[in-house]
């Protein structure tokens, strides 16, 4: 159901390219003043959301509703500057025969204050922090700049609803992260909604107050960041969020057999082949102490390498078949055992789901 409190809803929408699914069945709600963030692998569908949204590709099946308004049924599209749209790309799009400020003007023409345009426009770069840089031409500013000069574009109209299909995806690691941390914060200010596509899982739990996981041209789960994270209904959805180790088993007494104790199987009958997802961060491990009481579970080392904030160990596990596992574990700061070293290994089990084998096939 629709609410003029919406600042955008999608019903039911699906879109063809020809004989490719782009969209099939898509409902979604940004809500005023929310980030929520399309997600998922190239090709999902994810870019035509968003151009349905933005009035930029015709609606074929569904309704778009903006603000409760009705922009797309099927039988008329509402043309995207009539939306009430901001929307940012990823090749920043500016103007390159217009300078910054009449870049960031652009939006406003239909002001009929020239002085209040004038004064929105250096209100909006000031807010990007790109205050004194009216003057400058397009090619002039880095990467990260224009992507600012972007957003100031589409914000300065003070739109209800912004559209951001892969922003930062321009930018290199250090600058993006600065970018989009700022993006964030003017996003929040404006207070408008705004639905933004990434591929990339980390940048949409940094952005996001809701994500929703595309594939195959469908939202296959919808939640808070921490909700995806930690209860992903799908071995797609919690291995999209982070590498994960993969464990075999089959479903005995409702449970299956891990080297680190048995995990309930949920709704998975008798005899099913299971696969058991344990993210890298769940493996906590300590040296193994010789004076202290035997481990529960050890490893060897296979290598160990410090990734920055965290340190990655390849472990070699002998499971009870006599076959060997590898698993990765990541964890907090310097952990630098050496190669051959046993290392004491517990699961945490909030972080270990268990799903159909054939989901991860
Ligand atoms: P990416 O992250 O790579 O941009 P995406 O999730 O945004 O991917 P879309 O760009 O929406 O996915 O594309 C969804 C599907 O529709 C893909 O198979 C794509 O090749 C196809 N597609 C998109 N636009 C067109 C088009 N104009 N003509 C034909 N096929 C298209």
């Amino acid at each position: 159901m629709s609410s003029v409190l919406d600042a955008l809803h999608l019903e039911r929408v699906s879109h063809r390219f020809g004989e490719i699914r782009a969209a099939d069945g898509v409902s979604l709600t940004v809500r005023p003043g929310e980030v929520v963030c399309l997600l998922g692998p190239s090709g999902c569908g994810k870019t035509t959301v968003l151009r349905i949204a933005a009035g930029l590709e015709r609606l074929q099946s569904g309704r778009v509703l903006i603000g409760g308004q009705v922009v797309a049924d099927g039988t008329f599209d509402l043309p995207p500057e009539k939306r009430g749209v901001g929307l940012v790309f990823q090749d920043y799009a500016l103007f390159p025969h217009l300078n910054v400020r009449d870049n960031v003007a652009f939006g406003l023409i239909d002001a009929r204050d020239g002085e209040a345009r004038r004064a929105r426009v250096e209100e909006m770069l000031d807010q990007v922090g790109m205050a004194g840089a009216g003057d400058s031409w397009p090619h002039e500013l880095s990467g990260g700049q224009q992507q600012r000069v972007a957003l100031a574009r589409a914000l300065a109209p003070k739109p209800r609803l912004v559209l951001l299909d892969e922003p930062f995806s321009g930018l290199d690691s250090r600058l993006r992260d600065q970018v989009r941390d700022q993006t964030l914060h003017v996003l929040k200010q404006s207070g408008a909604a705004t639905l933004m596509v990434t591929h990339d899982s980390e940048e949409a739990m940094f952005m996001a107050d809701r994500i929703a996981v595309m594939r195959h041209g469908r939202i296959v789960q919808v939640g808070r960041p921490t909700d995806l994270y930690c209860q992903p209904d799908s071995a797609f959805v919690a291995g999209f969020f982070s590498e994960i180790n993969v464990l075999n088993g089959i479903v005995k007494d409702k449970s299956v057999t891990t080297p680190f104790g048995a995990l309930a199987a949920g709704s998975l009958g008798e005899g099913v082949a299971a696969a058991v997802l344990i993210r890298p961060e769940a493996l906590g491990l300590a040296p193994v102490d010789e004076q202290g009481p035997e481990p529960a579970c050890v490893a060897r080392v296979l290598a160990a390498r410090l990734l920055g904030r965290t340190s990655l160990v390849h472990l070699c596990m002998g499971d009870s078949g006599g076959a060997h596992l590898h698993l990765h574990a990541r964890v907090p700061g310097q952990f630098l055992p050496a190669e051959n070293d046993i290392v004491a290994v517990e699961m945490d089990r909030r972080q270990a789901f268990v799903f159909p084998a054939e989901e991860c096939a």
